[in-house]
């Protein structure tokens, strides 16, 4: 039987980012993809040019159409824009008992522009993070949730322990933005033992899109019901090589390569 997943993210137009990587990602991944849009952003490889959010309803219709009628293997949450939209995503992934649940806490494009409402922060560690399986935090991102600032690996491993306990079962910090280690390590804590993911860095500029690719590569992992050191190892893999292959194309950042 093929397995299903739901993103419920933003769209980017220029197809490096958002339900567009997820989508590709999902694909690539053998499972059957559905999205529930929370934003439209007209989006390039140069930056954001304009958010375009949906309404809080038609966020929630979107999920209630394909939970009462298709059903979902896993979901992830990426683009959640304002304390509406996550209020109301909070409220179906209960009502459905959606549990194979990912968080990518997207906040701010790497142009700078900002995806999620400073004010939606308290919401999402409310709502999102009590109900989440997994949770895939940057370290810019993990140092919002955390009020910390994290440069040491015992400072990443203090991190991740405070986010799991605002609720999060098992907590991936990513280690791309680490941007003087040779390695980048990813440091996975399931609330007892801690999971190391370690990676050469690549020195590339085409890295749009990374953080939603990994989280929807664990997505559809999860989907197949692979366990969680399994997802995060295999969508480790899957980042690694789309971005030691990365598409050039337009003037300024391109994405990552899904198909690699
Ligand atoms: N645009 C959308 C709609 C996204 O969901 C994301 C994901 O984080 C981004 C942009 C961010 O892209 P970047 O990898 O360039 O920070």
């Amino acid at each position: 039987m093929m397995k299903k997943a739901l993103t419920i993210a933003g769209s980017d137009s220029g197809g490096g980012a958002g339900i567009q990587a997820d989508l590709k990602t999902f694909q690539e991944l053998g499972v059957y993809g559905m999205s529930a849009l929370t934003a439209v952003t007209a989006q390039n490889t140069l930056g954001v040019q304009g958010v375009f959010p949906m309404t809080a309803e038609a966020v929630a219709r979107q999920i209630q159409s394909v939970g009462e009628d298709i059903g979902a293997d896993a979901v992830k949450t990426g683009m959640l824009f304002n304390a509406e939209i996550i209020e109301v995503v909070a409220e179906k992934i209960k009502e459905l008992s959606w549990e194979k649940v990912v968080i990518d806490p997207v906040m701010i494009a790497k142009g700078g522009a900002s995806l999620l409402q400073q004010q939606a922060v308290s919401a999402l560690k409310k709502h999102m993070l009590p109900l989440c399986l997994i949770i895939t935090p940057n370290i810019p991102e993990a140092e919002v949730l955390t009020g910390m600032s994290i440069s040491t690996m015992d400072e990443k491993k203090d991190a991740a322990k405070r986010i799991h306990e605002l609720g999060a079962k098992n907590v991936v910090l990513k280690g791309g933005h680490d941007e003087e280690a040779a390695q980048s390590v990813d440091v996975l804590f399931d609330g007892r033992d801690f999971t190391f993911f370690s990676s050469p860095r690549i020195n590339t500029k085409h890295t749009h899109g990374t953080g939603c690719t990994f989280s929807a590569a664990i997505t559809a992992q999860l989907a197949k019901g692979a366990s969680v050191q399994e997802g995060v190892s295999v969508a480790k893999e899957f980042i690694q090589a789309a971005v030691a292959n990365p598409l050039d194309i337009g003037n300024g950042h391109g994405p990552t390569n899904h198909w690699a």
